[in-house]
């Protein structure tokens, strides 16, 4: 496998990652556009997004923004921010749907939608993909190649490292084979550094609301063990505004960020800067 070639005296590539879902998350995941879950959306924006931005030009870190082109039509403005501040934005579904529950051609129109309300709204054409439901379909990985992704970020073959992804034929009765490689980079998600699971309250679904110092110790000890032990790896965390951005997460937040910053070649970096710092090996090749 190969592996990123990071700037001269840089050793950790970290990526703060945003998933800007708003009030996308409660149509496509949840099926529950209901007025509170809106206002839940709402304020992913109007007070998350805000909270955000500060807390990163602070720190001079520009990350990533994978966001649903329905939060792009409804929190335009709030995009335009994110963009003035220099950040990335990544493709992330329309209406944060889950591949897997869909059908090939109407995944195929949803992410067409998605760009097209990238370009109309904001002129740009996002190179990186994470699925909305960090799953795939039998199709999403040949509908990335398709449309030009360089990256996609929402698998889990590593932790701490990007790699090639590859799709695994899967048999019942005898073993699973590895088919080739995608020609995009992988840059792994985690559920263990996802805000949502542990910190968001879904009424008869998750229960939320744990300690935050808890998930605090848990992202501090996940980036230790990738800075002393992994060489050129990558560090990625995922946050919603809507979550991320209540008062007492921020402080969590903020406190990893010092953290992170206090330690020698740690590189912010968007999820493009790294999916391009990444250098193929032999073995990569002959997979592709
Ligand atoms: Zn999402």
């Amino acid at each position: 496998m190969g592996q990123l070639k990071l700037p001269p005296g840089k050793r950790l590539a970290v990526n703060l990652g945003v998933d800007f879902d708003a009030q996308s998350l409660w149509l496509g995941a949840f099926n529950n556009p209901s007025p509170a879950m809106m206002s839940r959306g709402e304020f992913g924006a109007e007070v998350g997004v805000p909270r955000l931005l500060e807390v990163f030009k602070k720190n001079g870190i520009r990350t990533t923004w994978f966001t649903p082109g329905h939060t792009i039509d409804t929190f335009t403005e709030w995009c335009k921010k994110i963009q003035a501040d220099g950040h990335e934005f990544g493709h992330h579904g329309y209406y944060h749907e889950n591949p897997t529950k869909i059908e090939r051609d109407t995944e195929r129109r949803l992410m067409e939608l998605a760009l097209e309300t990238f370009d109309k709204q904001l002129d740009v054409r996002p190179v990186g993909y994470r699925s909305p439901y960090w799953d795939y379909s039998e199709s999403t990985l040949d509908l990335v190649e398709e449309f030009g992704f360089i990256y996609d970020s929402s698998l889990m073959g590593r932790d701490l490292v990007p790699y090639r992804p590859r799709r695994w034929q899967v048999n019942w009765e005898r073993g699973n084979v590895a088919g080739k490689m995608a020609n995009v980079v992988e840059i792994p998600v985690s559920w263990f550094l996802d805000d949502f699971p542990p910190l968001a309250y879904v009424g008869g679904i998750q229960p939320g609301q744990q300690d935050t110092d808890t998930i605090y110790r848990r992202w501090k000890d996940i980036f230790d063990y990738a800075y002393e032990r992994v060489p050129n790896g990558v560090y990625a965390t995922a946050v919603h505004p809507q979550v991320i951005g209540q008062a007492h997460h921020m402080l969590f937040f903020e406190k990893l960020i010092e953290h992170i910053s206090s330690h020698d070649g740690v590189w912010f970096a968007t999820c493009e800067e790294i999916a391009r710092a990444w250098v193929d090996d032999d073995a990569d090749r002959a997979g592709l």
